[in-house]
């Protein structure tokens, strides 16, 4: 390895505290190049983990221009973490990138695409607590219930019926109504690169949580921002952080078998953040073992080396070509293994799916609310 850059990171100093991760993979031999769905999607050097990683720490140093080619690469990431997976040092490549995007934004640069969601970020909370309030399930709601669900964005606006699903089977398995949380978690701002507005987000999340004495979140994007990000910006919930699917598995045998279960494969799509992100592989497999009466198919790669839906880290809105090759790739890799249904857990992954896949794709808070009589 060559000697790493002692100077300064004077054209961004916020990468400054970065600058290990940064400097494992500018002086590395890329071991990784192959686990990356956006550089295998699109093959470009500067878009491999390495080529991401480099281009942001050169940046850091003024040695490229803060221009559109030279930032707009750590937008490139699906947040996947498959690349850390495969890394001998684990680097941490997502997080150093979404801290090169608040960077590279306070530099004054952006992707077209992640200025939008800034933009319209207001518009999208708002939408999304007006989404919220018709989410209503006989019996299940209540306001002032001690236990919140934080279902996130896209299952409230674009999956309303998995959120439905979601918010019954929660309530049932805790024998009690629930409330639903209203305020977006701010990921779409952290994975934009705006900082501050994230935090400005998550403290109004923490507000409305404040009094509440349980917290179940069901989609794992937004779990890994209360889980993990929350955290390390010292925004502590209430109470802790208990995940959908984990609920379901600790209660696995109040699910009934389901009758007329397929005869085609049922097959499991792991998540990037529910799995890579939060380590949750069992709950989601044990959940549906019960249900199917028999284990889940699988993909090729699964668990720690499950392959990405493309659907993450913001790239629909900034490469959405790339984004749905990277789905193509894995409904193609679904078909050639004998199809079937795919379940996922996980609203943008099912989004995605669904946009592309012939045959059915399912949410696991279907087949759990199913297994409670749904
Ligand atoms: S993530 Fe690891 S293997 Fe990949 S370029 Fe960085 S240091 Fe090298
Ligand atoms: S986190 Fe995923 S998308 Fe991002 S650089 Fe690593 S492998 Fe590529």
């Amino acid at each position: 390895m060559k000697r790493p850059d002692q100077r300064p990171m004077h054209a961004l100093p916020l990468l400054e505290s970065h600058r290990g991760a940064l400097e494992k993979c500018t002086f590395c031999p890329k071991l990784c190049r192959s686990a990356c769905p956006v550089s295998n999607a699109e093959p470009r050097e500067t878009l491999t983990p390495w080529g991401k990683m480099s281009l942001a720490y050169f940046s850091a140093h003024g040695d490229v221009p803060l221009d559109a080619s030279h930032a707009d690469p750590a937008w490139a990431c699906t947040g996947c973490k498959a690349c850390t997976h495969s890394c001998d040092h684990q680097n941490e490549v997502t997080s150093t990138l979404y801290a090169a995007r608040a960077a590279i934004v306070s530099g004054g640069q952006s992707p077209a695409g992640a200025s939008r969601v800034v933009k319209n970020f207001d518009q999208h909370a708002k939408r999304t607590r007006h989404a919220i309030a018709e989410l209503g399930v006989n019996g299940a709601v209540r306001r002032d219930a001690e236990t919140s669900l934080v279902l996130g964005c896209s299952y409230a606006r674009a999956t309303p019926r998995e959120a439905k699903d979601a918010i019954f089977a929660t309530s049932q398995l805790l024998g009690t109504p629930i409330s639903l949380a209203e305020n977006c978690c701010g990921l779409p701002l952290l994975m934009a690169g705006a900082q501050d507005a994230f935090r400005a987000q998550a403290e109004r999340l923490q507000a409305e949580l404040k009094n509440k004495k349980r917290l179940i979140v069901l989609d794992p994007g937004c779990a890994v921002a209360l889980k993990v990000n929350y955290p390390k910006m010292g925004i502590a919930l209430s109470t802790e952080t208990e995940v959908f699917v984990e609920l379901a598995a600790a209660h696995v045998t109040r699910l009934l078998p389901l009758d007329n279960v397929p005869d085609k494969p049922v097959r499991y799509h792991d998540p990037c953040q529910l799995g890579r992100g939060l380590g949750i592989y069992e709950a989601p497999r044990l959940v549906l073992h019960r249900l199917l009466g028999r284990a889940p198919d699988e993909f090729d790669y699964k668990r720690e080396k499950g392959a990405c839906s493309g659907a993450g880290g913001l790239l629909p809105s900034t490469m959405p070509e790339v984004a749905k090759q990277i789905s193509k790739k894995r409904i193609s890799e679904h078909e050639e293994i004998g199809g079937g249904k795919i379940v996922t857990a996980c609203a943008s992954s099912l989004l995605s799916f669904r946009a592309t896949a012939q045959e059915p794709v399912e949410d696991i808070a279907t087949w759990i609310a199913r297994g409670l009589g749904s």
